[in-house]
């Protein structure tokens, strides 16, 4: 907390960075976590609730406390949702997802739009700027809808500092683009573009599983793996945004090619993908379970679905092909347990939104292989915010934004 803390540049700033981070919080705890002098606090609070950046929360709005005490409840502070209007997107290759929401992230209008495959670049682009466009406008006619800006999750290779995607799945020719770019001329408002996993931790940050702890890991299980990673309550990027590439850890020597040019990734084996591709070789070399009765006996209508379900059921030859898929991720997470040492795992993605199955399995091997110690405090969850995380997570890139804004010397 101190740290994050230490890195804001002015008291007005720190209280409401602390502000957003907490929730709601009294002007005791605020003077208590940052050491600003109780009579200091009084007028910079006086001064932000006069600006409209937070408000007092009404009665029925404070939490009950968990201990009985005779004493008046404090006034705790929150910021202030009527702010503005705030746009969270998510895109990735099967669909467009867009909100808008207040400042404290509660969604008014949500969209998803969904792509018919093969899509080319420019197609995706256009895409998803019609369905940001059409939630820009969803809004238009209440109260306190100013946009203040645009917050973007994108799957692929993406760097946050320069808002370009270098890479997008299925879309084999993709050239690098400055989504920030494009996305800033045509809409006329700040742009944040942020890799989709990562943003996904910062909305279960905000809202979710994480809200509160400092150090946590966001697990991504779909079409992609990747690792969202939270460290002393910031966002881990790495040098160059590539950080928690957890997919491109090699987990077999010399294994399938990935399309990332190394051989044996976490990725190759483990991915929506690589299952579905399994179960499919298996399904032509003869196997013949009962999956294929839930596809109408068709092998093109065997998708991720029929395989959960199958799972569920507990067909053994879906059994296998997952149980060794789910030993994979399990390793390669509880290797980074062993690094990181986090309070909490959030596991999202649609494996697992779909299959105790999957988590139960996963769950069995991180506390396996993780040393007893960091083991001690540690939960591991599903995600709370499911597929809007992303987006929700992009959304507050722009509270953090605009609220740095609104403080400023
Ligand atoms: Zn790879």
């Amino acid at each position: 907390m101190m740290s994050y803390l230490s890195s804001c540049l002015n008291a007005k700033m720190v209280v409401v960075n602390l502000i957003k981070e907490i929730g709601k919080i009294s002007r005791l705890e605020i003077s208590g976590l940052t050491g600003i002098k109780a009579s200091s606090l009084t007028g910079l609070v006086a001064e932000l609730l006069n600006e409209g950046i937070v408000r007092e929360c009404a009665k029925n709005e404070i939490p009950k406390p968990e201990k009985i005490s005779k004493g008046r409840r404090p006034t705790l502070l929150q910021i202030n949702p009527q702010i503005g209007t705030i746009i969270g997107v998510h895109i990735d290759h099967t669909s467009v997802r867009s909100a808008n929401m207040d400042f404290q992230g509660n969604i008014k209008n949500y969209i998803k739009k969904e792509f018919s495959l093969p899509l080319s670049q420019s197609e995706i682009i256009a895409k998803s700027l019609e369905s940001t466009k059409e939630i820009m406008c969803a809004d238009s006619k209440s109260q306190n809808n100013q946009i203040t800006g645009i917050g973007v999750g994108v799957v692929g290779v993406v760097s946050s500092q320069e808002g370009k995607v270098f890479s997008f799945p299925k879309v084999e020719k993709w050239q690098e683009v400055s989504l920030k770019e494009i996305f800033t001329s045509e809409l006329h408002l700040p742009v944040i573009v942020e890799k989709a996993t990562d943003a996904a931790a910062l909305g279960e940050k905000w809202l979710g599983a994480i809200q509160n702890i400092n150090n946590a890991l966001y697990v991504h299980l779909g079409e992609g793996i990747s690792l969202g990673i939270i460290i002393d309550g910031k966002l881990y990027r790495g040098i160059s945004g590539n950080a928690g590439e957890l997919g491109h850890i090699t987990v077999v020597e010399n294994g399938p090619m990935c399309y990332c040019g190394n051989y044996g990734c976490l990725e190759r084996l483990a991915s929506a993908e690589a299952i579905l591709s399994n179960v499919l070789d298996g399904l032509q070399n003869g196997v013949r379970p009962n999956i294929l009765d839930k596809a109408d006996g068709k092998l093109e209508n065997v998708n991720m679905d029929v395989v959960i379900q199958a799972l569920e059921e507990e067909d053994r030859f879906v059994y296998n092909i997952m149980q060794n898929a789910c030993k994979h991720i399990g390793l390669a997470v509880a290797n980074a347990v062993n690094i990181f040492n986090p309070e909490i795992i959030i596991i999202g993605g649609g494996i697992i939104e779909k299959s105790n199955t999957c988590m139960s399995f996963i769950r069995d091997i991180i506390k396996t292989k993780t040393l007893l110690s960091s083991q001690k405090n540690l939960k591991i969850v599903g995600s709370c915010l499911d597929k809007k995380a992303p987006l929700i997570g992009a959304g507050s890139l722009v509270v953090d934004f605009t609220l740095n804004r609104l403080t400023e010397r």
